[in-house]
């Protein structure tokens, strides 16, 4: 099979379901020689092995733990004999929760899972990939966020966790270069099911479960007019992993959200 992605291989974070998912199935159809999903849903996993055979391996694990990184790493090298995209995309969510809502107790708690997840998880998977990367001259994509360059994404710590996935990838993409490049997407509003946190009791509660009323509210937001699916995102994952396509690209965040920046600020 030939593709934009060649016989090339990679990790792939939160692959169980949304917009990791996505970008495994259309890693594949690009013809990748393996990829490695990580993911503490074990049964998601089960499943996308099922869709994808022996060109997936799975590991089962948490990303605030080295170990899970560690692994996926060394699975790849394992499996596949090499690594040449680490793509950074577990998250949580917090479902818009503005400071005044938090206690001292329930913020420090909710920060140190959110953060760890959002951003300490992605530090995790830079720092176990980098060698193996540096071999290939590979790249980094992490997910990052409308909610990395606007205030209204998310509540205080979602938006400030994204606005830090920003500042890491123009940090790493200047420590890592000229070997690897470090890149982002920042989706907008997504049809997933994107949970919250345990510490806020908020880990079983998902932003697209009516996907209707999502829609809904969603389109309206951006002037795309558009109600996005976890697929729409995809093919920028591709873009910003094809040595190819994007040799000359780090540092950036493209985001993916039907225009809300370029939203009017008067009517017209
Ligand atoms: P999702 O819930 O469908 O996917 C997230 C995946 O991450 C799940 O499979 C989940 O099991 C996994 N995960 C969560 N915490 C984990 C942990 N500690 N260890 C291992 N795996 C873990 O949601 P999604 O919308 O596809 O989210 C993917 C990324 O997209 C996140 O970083 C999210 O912040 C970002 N994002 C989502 C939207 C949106 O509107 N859905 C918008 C912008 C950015």
């Amino acid at each position: 099979m030939s593709g934009w992605l060649t016989d090339q291989v990679a990790i792939v974070t939160g692959a169980s379901t949304g917009i990791g998912r996505a970008v495994v199935d259309r890693y594949m159809a690009e013809g990748v020689r393996g990829v490695v999903a990580l993911d503490r849903d074990a049964e998601g996993l089960q499943a996308l092995g099922e869709a994808h055979g022996d060109r997936l391996k799975t590991v089962v694990g948490d990303v605030r733990e080295w170990t899970a990184h560690e692994t996926a790493v060394r699975t790849a090298v394992s499996a596949f004999g090499r690594l040449d995209i680490a793509v950074g995309n577990a998250g949580v969510f917090d479902f818009h929760r503005p400071l005044s809502k938090y206690t001292p107790e329930s913020l420090v708690a909710a920060m140190d899972e959110l953060f760890a997840i959002n951003v300490r998880g992605y530090l995790l998977l830079a720092l176990a990939a980098r060698e193996a990367l540096v071999e290939t001259r590979g790249s980094l994509v992490f997910t990052a966020s409308v909610a990395s360059h606007e205030a209204g994404g998310g509540g205080v710590l979602y938006v400030s966790s994204k606005h830090a996935v920003l500042g890491l990838i123009r940090r790493l993409a200047l420590e890592f270069a000229p070997d690897v490049r470090v890149n982002g997407v920042g989706p907008g509003a997504t049809l997933t099911q994107l949970r919250g946190t345990e510490s806020l009791g908020q880990a079983q509660r998902s932003l697209g479960a009516d996907r209707e009323a999502s829609a809904a509210r969603i389109v309206p937001t951006n002037p795309l007019r558009l109600a996005q699916e976890a697929e729409d995102h995809a093919g920028l994952y591709v873009l910003l992993a094809s040595r190819r396509d994007s040799r000359a690209v780090t540092g950036q965040v493209i985001l993916s959200d039907g225009g809300v920046g370029v939203r009017p600020i008067a009517p017209f």
